[in-house]
């Protein structure tokens, strides 16, 4: 058996359900990368930027690269019990990816596993160096030239069996393996590279998109996901405006929601999985075999109100080592106020008490950005309480930021009609 076999053996004994090898070299796309960039599309997400430039060429993560072996591990887990109440009893829906342990450590000590092997095996020294998602490299593009799958309009890397909830990692190494060849489109499928891109792809050539690569893709004339988009973050195939994406806005922006598109986040507190949901690549997909992603009703719908009232603490017991760790207490709480105040108009009388009570108690948080989210949703609701709660706020509050949510809710919320006169309570029990 021939090393790069071996090592392809080794990936799926480790879990990997897709392995595929490509020779080391520039990124094709970059320069559509660039274009996104110089959009604003990245929003806030500076890191993206510093990347632009180790993005360029494989060298940029490993300098003495030759291969890349692109993996990519399913991590679909099967839905909880209790998923069904999502939106009926305050609570919270979070992207699958996050449902389980950190992805990261995984795969990770996957990747070093697969190196360890490798030395083992190529009988020397070997350099390399293992990416997993954050790390500056194109890694769709180079899943899609080792044959892994195509990137579909919503900008997933999609398997033809597997659909889109993947995992990507990728080695870099100094050998020289077999490569893979990636499936090509069929000929009538070509089209012309984009003509209104690319400035900055070199001598005024036209930037590559991924579907100028001549490579199979499997969309066709589909558009579920881009009308299904709650936020209508899906600017052009392939393209997402992250500014406008729930997952940014849930776990990346650190300020408020911009307030026109509090409503679209709807119940997503912890990223968004709309555009994967209706992709009909993955209605018959399996479920991960990876025991770390099997998700819990607490973890997949979370009820709103116990999570506002969290503590630092509290914080920290529940999602340490969890993806949800990287949004932070602050951000977590925020968009738990958001979706609490998206509950208004479905909840009923109970569930609006329990609401109301949880987010007065939350505007006397420590975290501006949770006290004006609160604000929002109180306003959502109206009614005495909430109104009394929100002059409160407006008369005492000392953040500008803040008077102001507080002002304009009062403002949007009716005087009556919300469940009325509630008294706001600390402490009491808060799921219905
Ligand atoms: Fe739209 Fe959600 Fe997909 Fe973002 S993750 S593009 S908000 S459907
Ligand atoms: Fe492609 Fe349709 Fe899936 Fe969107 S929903 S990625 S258009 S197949």
């Amino acid at each position: 058996m021939s090393l790069t076999d071996q090592i392809k053996a080794e990936a799926r004994r480790l879990g990997f359900e897709r392995v595929g090898i490509v020779p080391a070299g520039p990124a094709l796309t970059h320069g559509y990368y660039r274009d996104w960039l110089a959009e604003g599309y990245a929003g806030e997400m500076a890191y993206l930027h510093r990347h632009a430039v180790p993005k360029a060429h494989a060298t940029g993560l490993l300098s003495s690269a030759r291969s890349v072996i692109c993996l990519a591990l399913n991590y679909r887990p099967p839905e909880p019990a209790g998923n069904a109440a999502a939106g009926a009893a305050l609570r919270g829906r979070v992207s699958r990816y996050a449902w389980g342990g950190d992805y990261h450590d995984l795969l990770h000590e996957r990747l070093e596993r697969l190196a360890a092997f490798i030395e083992t095996h190529a009988g020397g020294t070997v350099h390399r160096r293992g990416a997993v998602d954050s790390a500056p490299f194109m890694e769709r593009e180079w899943a899609v030239r080792a044959g892994l799958g195509w990137v579909g309009k919503n900008a997933m890397l999609i398997d033809w069996e597997l659909g889109s909830y993947l995992f990507l990692a990728e080695l870099l190494t100094d050998l020289v393996l077999d490569y893979d060849e990636p499936p090509a489109a069929p000929r009538s499928a070509g089209r012309e590279p984009r003509r209104d891109r690319g400035a900055e792809n070199g001598g005024g050539a036209p930037a590559l998109a991924v579907a100028d690569l001549g490579l199979r893709e499997s969309c066709g004339s589909c558009t579920a996901c881009i009308d299904a988009c709650p936020t209508e973050a899906i600017v052009a195939d392939k393209t997402v405006d992250a500014r406008r994406c729930i997952s940014y806005l849930t776990i990346e922006l650190k300020g408020p929601i911009p307030a026109d598109l509090r409503e679209g986040v709807g119940d997503w507190i912890f990223g968004c999985d709309v555009c994967q949901e209706v992709c009909p690549w993955n209605r018959h997909t399996p479920e991960t075999r990876e025991a770390a992603f099997l998700g819990n009703s607490s973890r997949a719908v979370p009820a709103l109100p116990e999570l506002l009232a969290l503590d630092e603490s509290g914080f920290r017991e529940r999602f340490r080592g969890t993806p949800i760790w990287r949004t932070r207490r602050r951000g977590l709480l925020r968009n738990t106020a958001i979706a609490l105040g998206n509950a208004a108009p479905t909840a009923t009388p109970a569930s609006a008490v329990t609401a109301i009570g949880a987010l007065a108690t939350a505007l006397g948080d420590a975290e501006p950005v949770v006290r004006g989210a609160a604000a929002w949703a109180l306003g959502r609701y109206g009614g005495t309480a909430a109104r009394e709660a929100l002059a409160g706020a407006l008369a005492t509050d000392t953040d500008p930021a803040v008077q102001a949510e507080a002002k304009l809710a009062l403002a949007a919320s009716p005087a009556s009609g919300g469940p009325g006169a509630v008294t706001p309570h600390r402490g009491a029990a808060l799921v219905d």
